[in-house]
């Protein structure tokens, strides 16, 4: 078998080694292997049913889980979703076929994978790590992916690195676009399909179109078996496997270009109409890999001309699918936090109130589906309540931010939104500094910005919080507030990012999904003594509780006056309190109108 080597340089795919000084995955950057030394004081006290975030000095470690536990955790999980030894899968085809991993970095219900397997008697899994990914941002120039993202991208390829070996494969990282690697490697190989997961947004798009045809330049010669014929040739292709969502795209009651504009009428449908496909059972043994000699490593983040940056305060993300598995593991088991998730989904302190595998779920190491087995053996085996199925519900506007990136294409990300609506809009580049650093002089939006920057995660109440003070009260063109998104989260993902953006700008496809958030009504009703933003803002600690929100002159100056004056005077425009109240003095959305 041939040995591949190929060059750091995206343009020259020339035979040299990958290089040795790439550290690999027991680089002891990569926080999974060292998480079992304890990197960080873990709180004491998230164990505990009624604990609401974390002191100052605390970071917690998410999953809280050692990495010994980890693998314990993925192996179990690993068993109950892989075919069993009593019925294991049948392989039935030939010659090698190649799994491209994009947004899909798992092993289990990873359908390309298994399509890969199925139809070979070689796998060879390969990650490309694209340059582009380490460019800047469409409109304003912002670094595309942050260092807090890349670095959990990393640990991501090594733990897939890891457990594909344990499975009897290896993962090959090559440095260079997949357009230029695939069909190199196809044709050293012979391989006869490059399998991969489907993407939706034009980036991707492209990717797959000049892979697809940079395969189509590859000849295979195809033996006919019979020495006095000459052998035929043929192509390699690529396959795309839809994988992203929790309903499968073909099981839609619509065409997704005339899916539904309201949710609630999406939603209601799927429910009625379709049933989530079960986990593709992954077979315990996909082995044996072609004869590979130099695997490569992940590399360091510093190669992309990223500082790692450790994460000094708040929650601190472990990538990878081990660490999804062990999340799943802790919020639904161990914690049992499943139970309770609707009353405490608009926290913003602490890892428990809400699931937090968004992370996971957006690199592809957690499988939707997954989730939603987990979420019905929980209600079998603990119980079935509001909590439970809300999680579903938020998983269903996932997908249908993924659908409506099929029906609206790159207007998602174009000022006017889906609808070309028109309205001014500001770039004031010192207002927007102060948005994003944090400097705004209202306590709420700083800490939520601080938190961003600093960890890579926002709760979903700080991102509407954020976005509707940037777009409405700044009057800042919405593109900018996303592109810095798209920078900073760790679960940045096209759809839901730039969909969540166009509805807080109301340019989204949804006309009535045009809100306005009250900030002080906002902090009152979800930081009511100030502990969130006297976390992320020490400075405020000393004041009184119901002053933390509402500093006055002990804080830093307001850049902006809010678009509605006095609290008073907008309780009645917060379009968010379409919430209410429920009994035990949580707030609760009402069904289908969530925004
Ligand atoms: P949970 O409350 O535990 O929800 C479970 C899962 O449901 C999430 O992991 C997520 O996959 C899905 N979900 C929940 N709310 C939404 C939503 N509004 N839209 C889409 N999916 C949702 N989410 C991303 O995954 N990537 C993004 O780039 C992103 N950008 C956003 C930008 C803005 C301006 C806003 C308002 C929201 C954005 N969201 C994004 C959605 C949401 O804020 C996060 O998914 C959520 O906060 C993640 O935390 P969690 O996993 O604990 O969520």
């Amino acid at each position: 078998m041939a040995i591949l080597y190929f060059s750091n340089s995206a343009s020259s795919l020339s035979l040299l080694p990958l290089r040795k000084s790439l550290p690999g995955p027991c680089d002891p950057k990569l926080k999974p292997y060292i998480s079992i030394f304890s990197r960080f004081s873990t709180m004491a006290s998230i164990s505990g049913s009624d604990s609401v975030g974390p002191s100052s000095a605390a970071i917690d470690e998410v999953p809280e889980t050692g990495a010994d536990q980890m693998d314990r955790i993925f192996d179990l999980t690993f068993r109950r979703y892989s075919s069993s030894s009593s019925s294991p899968a049948k392989r039935n085809g030939n010659g090698v076929a190649i799994v491209w991993f994009r947004n899909d970095l798992r092993v289990l219900d990873n359908e390309a994978l298994y399509k890969a397997w199925i139809s070979s008697r070689e796998v060879l899994p390969v990650y490309c790590v694209d340059p582009r990914l380490f460019g800047s941002t469409y409109y304003f120039g912002f670094p595309k992916t942050g260092a807090l993202r890349a670095q959990f991208l990393m640990e991501c390829l090594a733990d897939l690195q890891k457990n594909l070996m344990k499975r009897g494969l290896n993962l090959l990282i090559q440095h260079g676009k997949p357009e230029e690697i695939l069909p190199t490697l196809a044709k050293t190989l012979g391989a006869h399909t490059v399998y991969a997961q489907k993407e939706t947004c034009s980036e991707e798009l492209n990717v797959e179109t000049l892979v697809s045809k940079g395969l189509q330049k590859v000849v295979l010669q195809s033996s006919s078996g019979q020495t006095n014929r000459p052998s035929s040739t043929k192509n390699p292709k690529l396959h795309l496997v839809w994988g992203t969502t929790m309903y499968h795209i073909d099981d839609l009651p619509f065409y997704a270009n005339s899916l539904p504009d309201v949710y609630t009428q999406f939603r209601k449908a799927v429910e009625a109409k379709c049933t989530v496909r079960s986990c593709i059972k992954i077979p315990t043994s996909l082995g044996p890999p072609p004869s590979i000699d130099d695997w490569g490593c992940v590399p360091s983040i510093e190669q992309f001309g990223l500082s790692s940056k450790n994460v000094s305060k708040g929650m601190t993300f472990i990538g990878g699918e081990s660490a999804a598995l062990s999340r799943v593991y802790d919020y639904f088991w161990k914690k049992d936090l499943l139970r309770k998730y609707k009353e405490t989904r608009n926290g913003m302190l602490g890892p428990d109130y809400s699931t937090k595998f968004s992370p996971w779920l957006a690199s592809g190491s957690l499988s939707p589906r997954l989730i939603y087995e987990e979420v019905k053996r929980y209600e079998n085996e603990r119980l079935a309540n509001d909590s439970t199925y809300w999680v579903l519900f938020e998983l269903i506007w996932r997908d249908y931010f993924r659908f409506l990136s099929v029906k609206y294409g790159n207007s998602l990300f174009h000022l006017g939104g889906p609808r070309k609506v028109e309205k001014r809009w500001s770039q004031d580049n010192t207002l927007f500094e102060s948005w994003r650093d944090g400097q705004t002089g209202y306590p709420v939006i700083d800490a939520n910005m601080k938190e961003l920057s600093t960890t890579g995660f926002m709760s979903n109440r700080g991102r509407q919080i954020v976005c509707s003070f940037l777009v409405r009260d700044m009057g800042i063109d919405w593109r900018m507030g996303a592109e810095w998104f798209e920078t900073c989260l760790l679960d940045y993902d096209p759809c839901s990012n730039y969909g969540n953006w166009t509805y807080g700008a109301g340019v989204g496809n949804d006309p009535r999904e045009d809100r306005y958030f009250s900030i002080p009504k906002q902090a009152q009703t979800y930081d009511p003594e100030g502990e969130y933003v006297a976390y992320w803002l020490p400075q405020l600690q000393s004041l009184p509780k119901e002053k933390r929100n509402s500093p006055g002159k002990s804080y830093i100056e307001q850049v902006v006056p809010l678009k509605f004056g006095s609290p008073t005077r907008y309780q009645n425009r917060d379009t968010a309190s379409a919430s209410r109240k429920q009994p035990n003095g949580g707030h609760r959305q009402t069904k289908g109108q969530r925004r």
